[in-house]
């Protein structure tokens, strides 16, 4: 049956701290979501009824009666979404713990004792679905956190979708710590792992992060690079979130750049800041500028562009793509 709705309603699931949520993209833009399974902390389901509850926001969705926090989300399309409930596009974001105190992070406000809480663990909820024909071979998931390498979890979360699954694994993580879980993922082709330095030089960095790890960063991720095939070597991102006040200077995006550039990395991110952009609601010219640079730099070095949800809805919709 054909109608408007996206993968995550379809075939998707979130974890956070506390519930499962339909999406993540929602939290991203407008810092709230549909909670679909509330007070949560990593009890198996009874998909039986995970199945209906989303097949109550499935018929919503087939009836046009998209929610209010859905409406105008890029994800949305038309198509034919009449395949099974299997998950395959996942968020796994149910911890917080993290040793850097980025000043745009959700866990900056209350770092002491977000740090200190216990994740609960999903790799039991994982294999139980695996085991119900719950989830699906391929797909997606992205793993944020918190700070991956933080999570105990972490290499046999890993190991689980690397050694039972093809789905392909997006990581967001600070390279404070070396994986060899990522290298691996990464060498194989089966994961990107995506480093917001947000920053070109170590006293914009501590300012950004609260912690002294610039140097330490970017000596991982020459580890990560080390060997890589060049057809691998857009799995390792950049990203650089502008904050206004903090880094939205020439000079600070320029030597990001350079950066990039000396360690041979072609894969690049850029973002407005969530929580300015939340109480100012426009794209600084400066800003918009500094873009200008970067857009002339990717088409130079040959390089991936990505706008990521705040400048997607800002219009900068066209990603750029030399590399496949
Ligand atoms: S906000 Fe977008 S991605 Fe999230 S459930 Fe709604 S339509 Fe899907
Ligand atoms: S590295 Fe990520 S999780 Fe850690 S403080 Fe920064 S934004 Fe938050």
């Amino acid at each position: 049956m054909t109608y408007l709705s996206c993968e995550f309603v379809e075939n998707g699931m979130c974890f956070i701290h506390n519930a499962v949520v339909l999406c993540s993209f929602s939290m991203c833009m407008k810092f709230e979501a549909i909670r679909i399974i509330d007070e949560y902390k990593g009890e198996l389901f009874d998909w039986e009824e995970v199945k209906k509850i989303k097949q109550e926001y499935r018929d919503r969705f087939a009836k046009g009666d998209i929610p209010e926090v859905c409406k105008d989300c890029p994800s949305l399309k038309e198509a034919d979404w009449s395949g099974t409930m299997e998950l395959k596009y996942m968020l796994i974001n149910h911890w917080e713990n993290c040793h850097a105190d980025c000043v745009y992070c959700h866990t900056h406000e209350n770092k002491k004792e977000l740090n200190a809480m216990k994740p609960w663990k999903i790799l039991p909820i994982l294999k139980d679905a695996l085991s119900k024909g719950m989830l699906s071979n391929n797909g997606n998931v992205n793993i944020s956190g918190g700070e991956p390498t933080c999570l105990k979890e972490f290499g046999d979360l890993m190991k689980f979708f690397l050694e039972k699954t093809n789905i392909f694994i997006m990581l967001n993580t600070s390279a404070i710590d070396y994986s060899k879980y990522i290298k691996k993922a990464i060498e194989e082709g089966r994961s990107t792992a995506t480093i917001s330095l947000d920053s070109g030089t170590r006293e914009t960095y501590k300012k950004v992060k609260n912690v002294d790890k610039f140097n330490k960063v970017i000596e991982n991720i020459k580890k990560y690079k080390k060997g890589l095939p060049a057809d691998k070597i857009h799995h390792i991102g950049m990203k650089y979130i502008f904050i206004p006040g903090y880094n939205d200077n020439k000079e600070e995006l320029l030597s990001w750049l350079k950066l990039i550039e000396d360690m041979g990395l072609k894969n690049i991110q850029i973002e407005l800041e969530h929580h300015w952009y939340e109480k100012n609601k426009y794209l600084p010219d400066n800003v918009k500028e500094l873009i200008e640079i970067v857009i002339e730099f990717v088409h130079r070095n040959r390089c991936n562009l990505s706008y990521r949800e705040i400048l997607t809805a800002l219009g900068y919709t066209a990603p750029i793509k030399y590399i496949d």
